[in-house]
């Protein structure tokens, strides 16, 4: 039998190590799963193709490129947008991919979505190649901010790293970002070992910026599949390499699901996080749903199975007929991952496949 009780809000909190069956999913109309989480912040992936090639997380030809008809349409995004919006409770919605700038209807999709959900945040993952041209666009649109992804400030080490020298449209990038108003902007970075004697004039630079920086564990999500343990700056080593060149201060994490936990720097207003996605995992608050570019749900980075929307989308389902669906694949939703444990599963796919 199932193990469950009850919580605020009558919802079943399943602490069984079976996965329970769909029927025994309560009624509502959030993004419940088994495990009492309901999902609330939506990711779009919205293309596979890139810009950069970061080592941690794309190959060095890019992802097998998809097939147009495969691919959902400016309208189809919307659309699902929508449904997650007036249907499912969401709150949130992230655009990513691969590189969202690389689709030239962005401006499109940012603007229908904020005409269907003028209520709901939008926001872009980015790695800011050639955002300098589309920043105003895309806040006149009704994008609110960014995320820019940025792993360091040194020209070398970032055309190592991602393996285009493109360091000089990303600082510009950032820049016209701000100048657009899709602010706070934060920054996200990825650590290697070999980018870690950079991490503190990124800070810096960050600092200077009034950019939010936070760094992330690296992830057995790289499409070459050479993600070692071994090789992932933990917070601990970032932390002390850190604390040679400021005083940080712990204040903790913004809310409980925030993955970041916050550090003070050298007492004043700035603050870096540190997301330790590898050695602190942060599933049991996870409160993510996802959509990859080709119309399939993932609940989970960590789990290969997908739930395909797009099919039921083309073939005439009503908005409730989707959304049930969707609901029914988030309640499938894994307890989470245990990269930190020796012999547990890799995942198949890439960040960028999925959409980080
Ligand atoms: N191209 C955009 C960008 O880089 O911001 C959006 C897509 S990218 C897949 C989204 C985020 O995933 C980036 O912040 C990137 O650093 C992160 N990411 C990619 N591979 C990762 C990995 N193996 N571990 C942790 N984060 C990863
Ligand atoms: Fe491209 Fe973003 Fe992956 Fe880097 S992290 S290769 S910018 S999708």
């Amino acid at each position: 039998m199932t193990a469950a009780t009850s919580v605020a809000l009558g919802l079943p909190r399943v602490r069984s190590a079976r996965p329970a069956t769909l029927r025994d999913r309560p009624p509502v109309p959030g993004l419940i799963d088994s495990f009492g989480r309901t999902a609330r912040d939506l990711r779009v992936s919205i293309t596979e193709k890139c810009s950069l090639r970061c080592s941690y997380c794309m190959p060095v030809e890019g992802l097998p490129p998809i097939a147009p008809d495969r691919l959902l349409t400016a309208s189809e995004i919307i659309r699902l947008v929508r449904i997650a919006v007036q249907y499912l409770e969401v709150r949130e919605v992230r655009f990513t991919g691969g590189e969202p700038l690389l689709r030239r209807d962005l401006e499109q999709i940012i603007a229908g979505c904020a005409e269907a959900v003028p209520e709901t945040p939008l926001s872009m993952t980015t790695n800011a190649v050639g955002l300098e041209h589309r920043a105003a666009a895309l806040a006149k649109a009704g994008l609110g901010r960014v995320n820019v992804s940025l792993d360091t400030i040194d020209a070398e080490q970032f055309a190592a790293l991602t393996r285009r020298n493109r360091l000089p449209s990303v600082l510009t990038g950032v820049k016209a970002a701000r100048r657009a108003g899709l602010t706070p902007i934060k920054v996200n970075a990825v650590l290697m070992p070999e980018t870690l004697s950079g991490a503190a004039d990124l800070l810096r630079w960050c600092v200077a910026e009034a950019c939010h920086l936070r760094f992330i564990e690296a992830m057995p999500l790289d499409a070459d599949q050479q993600w070692t343990r071994e090789r992932v700056v933990d917070a601990a080593q970032l932390l002390a390499a850190l604390r040679q060149h400021f005083e940080l201060t712990s204040i903790g994490r913004e809310n409980p699901s925030a993955p970041a936990e916050e550090w003070q720097v050298n007492g004043g207003s700035a603050t870096v996080g540190i997301i330790a996605s590898v050695t602190r995992s942060f599933c049991r608050d996870c409160d993510r749903t996802r959509i990859s570019a080709e119309g399939a749900v993932r609940s989970c980075l960590f789990n290969d199975s997908e739930h395909d929307l797009r099919t039921a989308l083309r073939n005439g389902a009503t908005d409730e007929e989707l959304a049930q669906l969707w609901r029914a694949a988030m309640w499938s939703k894994p307890a989470g991952h245990q990269i930190d444990t020796a012999g547990s599963a890799l995942p198949r796919h890439s960040m960028g496949a999925i959409g980080g």
